[in-house]
């Protein structure tokens, strides 16, 4: 029989959360065990330029920048397994982590699934996705050039991905169900002054169809009840979050939104299990700050086991 293998710590999810969790363990010689999910590097590692992690004044491409915090780990003697947890046993410790490759065993966790885009919920939008809808401007930019296309929400996101989309596209007109944007005002204003960008303001969009691939959406002004069609071969959405708890339903404590609670040290309500990044932020969801949320988890998780060894 094979011998019963008891990690330290494993951390489930890849992104700024779970990379820099790693680093301070890896460097705290626990030689932590972490489970990527379906995306090494999460939603950052879909982002086209990062503009706003300090220490890279010109900005830095996602990808690279998840490459240098996964080369940064594993030089400490990080594990990165490509590999998807599909159970977690929270009810005694070690706690038991089963992934798609079997069963596996730690004294500490910390989870950082991160969170996943927001659905419309609308007639059209699953069945089109990937023919026309998307909720990733730099994944699926280039597909659109030389197309009119819509972007749903009037966030930050809506407005960094609208500008990201108007290298390709002949014009990008973002569809905001209020008549004032929550953007910041940086974004705002270069939305404003990008020629590329227009905008439909107190009006949702009520149903996506086409013939195999989006040809056009209905659109629903909020104030004045008036309907109209509109053809378009793209319908982007950016309307937030939906943090990625399913792992941890009935036995992780989670907030009205579905965010996991944390107090000041990343601790949730099960001891040694910790978490960090977007699946335990509703409010600043940034790389810094995700990436600060890990390493704090990953310095109390420390603490925690020297205090079991004592
Ligand atoms: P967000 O700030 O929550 O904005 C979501 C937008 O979608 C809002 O304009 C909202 O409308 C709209 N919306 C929500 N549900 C909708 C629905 N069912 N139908 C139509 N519209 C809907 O989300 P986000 O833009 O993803 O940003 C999330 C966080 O990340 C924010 O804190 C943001 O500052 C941060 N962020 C920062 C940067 C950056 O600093 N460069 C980039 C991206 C994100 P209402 O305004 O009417 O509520």
């Amino acid at each position: 029989m094979t011998e019963k293998i008891i990690h330290n710590m494993i951390i489930i999810g890849s992104g700024p959360a779970g990379l820099a969790a790693a680093l301070y363990a890896s460097r705290a010689n626990l030689e932590p065990l972490v489970f990527t999910g379906m995306l090494l590097g999460g939603q950052v590692a879909q982002t086209h330029s990062v503009e706003n992690y300090p220490g890279f004044p010109e900005g830095i491409g996602g990808l690279e920048l998840v490459d240098a915090f996964k080369q940064q780990a594993e030089r400490f003697g990080t594990r990165i397994e490509f590999d998807h947890v599909t159970n977690i046993d929270f009810s005694e410790r070690p706690y038991k982590v089963t992934t798609y490759n079997g069963d596996h065993y730690a004294k500490t966790l910390v989870l950082t699934t991160g969170a996943n885009p927001r659905k419309l919920d609308i007639p059209g939008e699953e069945e089109f996705t990937g023919r026309g809808v998307s909720y990733c401007g730099t994944c699926d930019g280039h597909f659109f050039t030389g197309k009119d296309v819509l972007v749903v929400g009037g966030g930050d996101s809506a407005m960094e991905e609208g500008l990201f989309l108007t290298r390709y596209a002949t014009s990008v007109t973002v569809v905001h169900r209020r008549e004032e944007l929550r953007a910041g005002k940086l974004l705002q204003e270069r939305a404003f002054n990008n020629p590329k960008v227009n905008f439909i303001w107190d009006t949702e969009i009520k149903d996506i169809t086409g013939n195999g691939v989006v040809e056009k959406v209905t659109l629903h002004n909020r104030k004045s009840g008036e309907e109209s069609e509109r053809e378009t071969e793209g319908v982007f959405i950016f309307i937030g979050h939906i943090p990625n708890t399913e792992l941890y339903e009935g036995q992780v404590e989670m907030d009205d939104l579905g965010y996991l609670v944390v107090d000041k040290y990343m601790q949730t309500n099960i001891p040694g299990v910790y978490a960090a990044g977007e699946v335990a932020d509703s409010h600043f969801r940034q790389v810094i700050t995700s990436a600060g949320m890990g390493a704090a988890a990953a310095m109390q998780a420390i603490h925690f086991l020297e205090a079991q060894a004592d």
